[in-house]
């Protein structure tokens, strides 16, 4: 029934168990993976969401090579379409891509090999899926399943909206026989029934997994001096590890870059005004050397498979959960210890309501955008446990993690009432008494009844509240501003200089009807400063991990691939644990199926015996891995009507607006 019993390679029976054993070298399915490749085997249409990291690459790849035939995986990344085959080359699948980075060669060569029934999976982009030649060469194929990979990409809420992904649901229309399975790891409701109906997936079977990502640490904290306090995560708990900062704008990324550079740290900058070269070259090089940190705007991320990104850090507040969550996912796919760590300030709550406030949306999408904000916000401010506020965003209960910064450090609430009553009456006084607004960094002078330049022009020593507030310091003050902006107790005025003005709710608590709540900011707790990865490794077995961390350094550089194409971090924590002394023992550990086993088995066991092990591939062939980094073409090749998006049209990044005159929010 397959076309895996004749073919070369490791594989001897075509189960789906047996194929993750012999070809990708895991014991077990995890989660929803049985179910889903039960599903998808037998030729029902699926929708799969599960969050980064949950392992939805099996669940496509495993029933293209049990049905036999040609899997098409629509991807809408053609710069991470080579790395992705070299992984499924690197544990013997034959993969292959249709893209425009190739030429006519290159292209007429996989069409041959598809037709010669040598390609168990195929990746293209939806462009190329809906034009004729590609319709009539799948025609004359034997088309084992479309995979739509990220499949939230149909929805036009979110960020990641491709309008090609929408003639996808011509599909069906076309190869009614043939199953369909969509994957996204964007959880909310929302999102599944806009993919289910914009698809055609009517009669396809969800499968929704618990979007918990139990290895990661969430911390959100107050923002004073950004790039000290990134510099402290890295130092303490993630030196030499790989990690993506997010930051809102081009310039900000520029300059975190910049500066983490000048203290020694390897950071690429990443943003959609880098020239496509440039960005090309910083991505290849995050994931092909080790300890990269990438600082980006959230053009960058989309796909990344890198395995081993051990911190991801978010020095702007995102816009939204899904957004935050989307990125953070990124950290920690292999499942060891990650971070997810978020810096946020009062200049962010203004900042992103004046975005929505000048944007050109309509009322109904300012409004949708302000309660995306709202939830972020919501989840900034908590006192509850971080995870079981996201996991709820997504309609998923749990109880407290222990694993977040809330958990570990449980903040204390104290009776804001007072405070807020001061603040709010000084912005009614000036209002009413003086027909004038300000920003916070004014309205804090004020309370702490400094006699600035400022305070002085422009009479404000006056005021009955002057100096009312000295109970707490600046610090404090923003942070209460900052959360009464949170609970919508106050609110910046949309004439784009940051002003503050009162809400409906204020007036409750200006009159005493209403009870404030604030969180007292507290000195946040960090990681034990080690590595993260080999952290929980006992003592002697760490020299161990590390020389086989530096012999895969070495063989991936040789082989000019990722290292976690070689063999991910779990899969040398397992080794340096076990130190297995022959093939088979090797051929136990998770993450060595038989091709790697072949290829890299004699080098390994060299190593744990304590000797010099030659790199590269030793005696197989390592086609796959040997093949050149990728290649970027910027014009879509000659010949084909209509292309994939190019590598540079990467989604436009927001810029900041301008900041307020009074900048000292
Ligand atoms: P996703 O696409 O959902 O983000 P991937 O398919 O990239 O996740 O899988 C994440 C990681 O987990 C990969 O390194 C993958 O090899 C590994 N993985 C997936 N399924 C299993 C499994 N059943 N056992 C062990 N590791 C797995
Ligand atoms: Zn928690």
């Amino acid at each position: 029934m397959t076309t895996t019993a004749t073919r070369p390679g490791p594989r001897g029976s075509a189960t789906p168990q047996a194929v993750l054993e012999e070809v990708f070298g895991y014991p077990s399915f995890r989660g929803d993976q049985q179910a889903i490749i039960d599903h998808v085997v037998a030729g029902g249409d699926a929708l799969v969401l599960m969050p980064t990291g949950g392992g939805k690459s099996l669940c496509y790849q495993i029933p293209a090579l049990v049905r036999g035939g040609v899997g098409v995986v629509i991807s809408p990344l053609i710069a991470l379409m080579k790395d992705q085959v070299d992984a499924l080359e690197a544990v013997g699948v034959r993969a292959a891509f249709l893209n425009s980075t190739q030429g006519p060669d290159e292209r007429r060569e996989v069409e041959r090999a598809l037709a010669a029934g040598e390609v168990d999976l195929l990746y293209m982009a939806p462009e190329r899926v809906t034009v004729p030649s590609t319709g009539e060469l799948l025609d004359r194929l034997r088309v084992s399943l479309f995979a739509i990979d990220e499949a939230h990409c149909v929805s036009q809420w979110g960020h990641d909206f491709r309008p090609d992904y929408l003639a996808l649901s011509m599909l069906h229309e076309r190869w009614p026989s043939v199953p369909r399975i969509a994957l996204t790891a964007t959880a909310t409701a929302a999102t599944a029934a806009e993919i289910t109906q914009r698809l055609q997936l009517e009669q396809a079977r969800t499968f929704v997994s618990s979007f918990d990502r139990p290895n990661i640490q969430y911390r959100i904290e107050p923002k004073n001096q950004p790039v000290q306090q990134l510099l402290q995560l890295i130092r303490t708990e993630h030196p030499g590890d790989a990690g993506i900062v997010y930051c809102l704008s081009r310039a900000s990324v520029e300059k975190t870059a910049a500066a983490l550079v000048e203290h020694g740290i390897p950071a690429l900058p990443y943003h959609a005004g880098l020239h496509a070269r440039t960005r090309a070259d910083h991505q290849s090089r995050f994931l092909r050397e080790e300890g990269v940190v990438m600082v980006a705007t959230i053009a960058f991320g989309m796909g990344i498979d890198k395995p081993d990104v051990r911190f991801v850090a978010h020095l702007d507040l995102p816009k939204s959960v899904e957004g935050y969550y989307q990125e953070t996912g990124r950290a920690g796919r292999d499942g060891l210890p990650s971070t997810a760590w978020l810096a946020y300030g009062l200049q962010d709550v203004v900042q992103q309501r004046q975005m929505i406030d000048r944007s050109e949306g309509n009322a109904a999408y300012k409004r949708r955008m302000g309660q995306l904000l709202d939830a972020m916000l919501a989840l900034c401010e908590t006192v509850e446990c971080r995870r079981v506020q996201l996991l709820a965003y997504f309609g998923q209960q749990s109880q407290p993690c222990g694993n977040c910064d809330t958990c570990l450090a449980p903040p204390e609430s104290f009776d804001g009432t007072v405070p807020a009553q001061k603040l709010l009456s000084t912005i009614v006084r000036l209002e009413r008494e003086r027909r004038q607004r300000y920003g916070a960094g004014q309205l804090i002078d004020i309370l702490l009844g400094k006699r600035t330049p400022r305070v002085e022009q422009l009479g404000h020593a006056d005021l009955a509240t002057f100096g009312i507030g000295t109970e707490l310091s600046e610090q404090e003050w923003r942070g209460v501003v900052r959360q009464l902006l949170a609970q919508g107790l106050l609110a910046v005025h949309g004439d784009g200089y940051g002003t503050l003005v009162i809400t409906a709710g204020s007036a409750e608590v200006l009159s005493g009807r209403r009870e404030v709540r604030l969180r007292r900011e507290v000195a946040r707790p960090t990681r034990a400063s080690k590595r993260s990865a080999p952290s929980d490794l006992p003592a002697t077995a760490s020299p161990l991990f590390e020389r086989l961390r530096s012999w895969r350094a070495a063989t991936a550089r040789e082989l000019g691939a990722p290292a976690y194409i070689v063999f991910g971090d779990a899969t040398l924590r397992g080794i340096a644990l076990t130190e297995p002394r022959t093939l088979d023992e090797l051929g136990q550990i998770s993450g060595v199926g038989a091709k790697k086993l072949d290829q890299f088995g004699e080098a390994v066991l060299a190593i744990v015996r304590g000797e010099e092990a030659p790199t590269g591939a030793g005696s197989a062939p390592a086609r796959a891995a040997v093949s050149a980094a990728p290649t970027f073409h910027e014009s879509p090749a000659a010949g084909f009507p209509v292309d994939d998006i190019p590598v540079d049209d990467v989604p436009p990044d927001d810029e900041y607006f301008p900041p307020p005159p009074d900048d000292r929010y």
